[in-house]
């Protein structure tokens, strides 16, 4: 039987957190949310369906001790969000792993005190399993990032540190609750919020001019939409435990250019040149020295490699079924058009 207690959502303004938001009032569900600023600062979700009776926000930050507290009280469920997404930052252990690490043993000591509560459904990612593919390997729940470190992919770091702490926590405090991860791949599609996202912002990048030409990149991707579902679904099943890695498709840029060229986005400032060879791969690693630190990381660290996931857990514990990612890509242009983060299509 559904729960009458309220759910309480972190970052419930953030792309993935305002989905979670959506869908657990679309299921009848109390929300509370947590937020940086006061709640006037978020009519994308005072005006979702359902807020004005079932959703209040509450002011949290993942650095202040005790912050979470009154909203998790009470509550049965509550559902971890917040932690920066971002690259190339100026400092990665402020930025970055402070707010991730530190913010999730708070969290986790809110859920303590609120006494009620049976489940905390963490927001990992799939940059706690690897930071790196190779080629010959398939990743599943029983892999850990154990590369990352504040030089070499500080968010993918942070996201590590972040989990280890919550299931170390787990196991050293034997708490009354229990925890469930949920590892995303890359999370594409619309947004509740005008803000964009920073894996939108990599498609807006591909549309945009910002890659030279197609390189031999390949990544994960997910729909917000099933993400958010991924999350409740974790949270309404008590069956679920541990960790879901959590992706629809595994998507070649080759491919990603290709959607985007037969789908009307032809127009775009997209790359033409095809460099996914072995010479055009060496020559990225040489070129990604010009880029940003991390960015440059990024690409020396992935380019020329597959990435292999295997998401048999998700589906068949969490019946999940993801949406197609032509889709998910074609819907995510057409909402950052309509945000204006990216021009319309020009006609031919
Ligand atoms: P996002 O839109 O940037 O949302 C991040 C959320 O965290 C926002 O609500 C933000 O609040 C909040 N936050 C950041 N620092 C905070 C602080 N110091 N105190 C309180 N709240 C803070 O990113 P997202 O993509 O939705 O990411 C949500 C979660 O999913 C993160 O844990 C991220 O690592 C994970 N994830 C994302 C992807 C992806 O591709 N998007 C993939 C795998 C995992 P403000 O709105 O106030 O900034």
């Amino acid at each position: 039987m559904k729960s009458n207690s309220p759910v309480c959502v972190t970052g419930a303004s953030g792309f993935i957190g305002a989905h979670i938001v959506r869908e657990l009032l679309e299921r009848g569900y109390r929300v509370r949310g947590t937020v940086r600023k006061s709640p006037e600062h978020y009519p994308f979700l005072l005006d979702l369906p359902g807020a004005k009776e079932r959703l209040e926000l509450y002011r949290a930050d993942l650095l202040q001790a005790g912050a979470y507290d009154k909203a998790a009280s009470g509550c049965e469920y509550v559902i971890h969000t917040a932690s920066p997404y971002q690259i190339n930052v100026k400092n990665p252990q402020q930025d970055l792993v402070d707010p991730a690490v530190i913010g999730t043993e708070t969290v986790l000591e809110s859920c303590m005190k609120a006494n009620k509560v049976k489940r905390l459904i963490l927001t990992s990612s799939i940059a706690a399993i690897t930071d790196q593919p190779e080629s010959h390997k398939i990743f599943t729940e029983k892999d850990w990032n154990i590369m990352s470190s504040l030089d070499r992919q500080p968010y993918q770091y942070s996201k590590t540190l972040a989990e280890r702490e919550a299931w170390d926590f787990i196991m050293a405090r034997r708490p009354r609750f229990d925890l469930v991860a949920i590892n995303p791949a890359m999370v594409i599609g619309p947004s509740l919020s005008p803000l964009l996202n920073t894996t939108n912002q990599m498609i807006r990048d591909i549309m945009s001019g910002v890659y030279p030409c197609i390189m031999d990149l390949n990544w994960g991707f997910v729909d917000v939409r099933d993400v958010a579902k991924a999350h409740v679904l974790a949270m309404e099943n008590d069956s679920a435990s541990g960790r879901y890695l959590c992706s629809a498709e595994t998507i070649h840029l080759r491919r990603i250019v290709a959607i985007l060229k037969s789908s009307g986005f032809q127009r775009y400032a997209l790359p033409k040149i095809d460099l996914s060879g072995i010479a055009g791969t060496l020559l990225m690693k040489l070129l990604s020295f010009t880029q940003p630190k991390d960015t440059g990381k990024y690409i020396r660290l992935n380019v020329g490699r597959s990435m292999h996931y295997d998401t048999s857990k998700i589906k068949q514990e969490l019946s999940i079924s993801f949406r197609p990612f032509k889709e998910s890509l074609i819907e995510t242009v057409r909402d950052m058009v309509t945000w204006g983060h990216l021009p319309p299509p020009k006609e031919n």
